[in-house]
């Protein structure tokens, strides 16, 4: 098998490939179409001769990510699937339909290395990294099954992005150019642990995107207890690399921060956040922690610490949201799936389907 995927191939070097085989710049714009609309081998590029394709076959291949569970949220409609990828590793993508249209949240590694001690994906090891054409592939693989168009797109699912950057930066590049998928860069979010020399170099691509950056903690020693990642970066460094994003994007970070009973949750954690915060373009999202899966017994702070915590930064100037938890019947928190695969829990409605 050739073992150039060209579904990862930006426009512009399909056509210089072409040219070494004689072929004009309009047969690579016709691939390249075919591409985006995820065409998963060159026989469906029904305008493109026989001998073409049969050519085409030789050189190139094109991965697919194949539909092994699909899960239907009986409360919102959420869509969790679990996809198996040509080399047999699972990873996981949601769909979520919100007033302004649908919104998928995609895998950019199979399993991670960062370790969090809350994240069931964390706990699941890593194997790889995703190609930018895997991690189109699920946005084309959700809006063919369902018939729909998504138009918003979170790295938020399985694995830790910026681990993974220069994947990451050719699939955005990839699915916001006007000649592919052309969701533009601000339908996208980024979210992020934190690798900090990552974030100046994110910075310096100017992006349009928005960064979520998974803060947790207010301060050190407790970040340090449930984020391994902060034992070599420092919440001050983090929060440095994020004002310097912040200066060359004129974009407002938006901070992840999962609350946790007793641990994170106090008056005193709020304050000292906000004084971190303080003078920042920036936005706090709130997010019970998803205790469902195996997370250390780490238990979801309850209501009434919820509303005191969002208060005290609402007081002290920091825009903040509880985040909306979809699909919670069917462990729609990336990672939980391919740590159950197989085994069934909660209500549902179950599909699975084997390609
Ligand atoms: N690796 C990236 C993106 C994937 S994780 C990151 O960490 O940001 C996506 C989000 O889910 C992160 O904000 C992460 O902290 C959060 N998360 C992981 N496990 C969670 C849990 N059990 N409850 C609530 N949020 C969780
Ligand atoms: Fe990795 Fe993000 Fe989970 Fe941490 S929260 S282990 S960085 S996927």
């Amino acid at each position: 098998m050739p073992s150039v995927d060209i579904k990862s191939m930006f426009l512009d070097e399909i056509i210089t490939d072409f040219e070494k085989l004689s072929l004009p710049p309009y047969k690579a714009k016709q691939v390249f179409r075919w591409l985006s609309k995820g065409a998963q081998n060159f026989d469906e590029m029904s305008d493109l001769s026989i001998e073409l394709r049969n050519t085409l076959k030789t050189k190139y291949y094109i991965s697919k990510v194949n539909i092994e569970k699909k899960l239907i949220s009986a409360y919102d409609g959420t869509i969790k699937y679990l996809f198996k990828l040509d080399d047999g590793e699972y990873i996981e993508s949601v769909i979520m339909k919100y007033h302004h249209g649908y919104s998928i949240c995609i895998s950019t590694q199979v399993g991670c290395k960062m370790g969090c001690k809350f994240c069931a994906t964390g706990k699941s090891g890593f194997s790889r990294n995703l190609t930018p054409a895997e991690m189109l592939s699920q946005v084309q693989t959700a809006e063919l099954d369902n018939n729909i168009r998504i138009s918003n797109i979170v790295l938020m699912g399985m694995g830790e992005p910026l681990d993974n950057y220069d994947n990451v930066v050719r699939f955005l590049k990839l699915v916001s150019s006007p000649d592919g998928m052309n969701i533009g860069m601000r339908h996208i979010s980024l979210s992020t642990c934190g690798i900090i020399d990552k974030i100046y170099d994110l910075a310096k691509e100017k992006f349009q995107l928005t960064l979520s950056v998974s803060l947790h903690a207010p301060n050190n020693v407790i970040r340090n207890k449930i984020m391994p990642i902060n034992n070599g970066f420092d919440i001050d460094e983090l929060l440095k690399a994020c004002r310097f994003y912040i200066e060359k994007t004129n974009r407002r970070i938006s901070f992840e921060y999962a609350m946790i009973s007793g641990l994170n949750d106090s008056t005193e954690c709020a304050l000292e956040l906000s004084k971190k915060l303080r003078s920042m373009l920036c936005h706090v999202n709130l997010i019970p922690v998803n205790s469902s899966g195996d997370n250390d017994g780490y238990k979801k702070s309850d209501w009434k610490a919820l509303e005191n915590f969002s208060g005290v930064l609402l007081k002290t100037g920091i825009p903040v949201t509880v985040r909306r938890t979809l699909g919670s019947d069917i462990n729609a928190s990336c990672g939980q799936l391919r740590r159950n695969i197989g085994q069934k829990r909660g209500r549902f409605s179950e599909n699975i389907r084997k390609n």
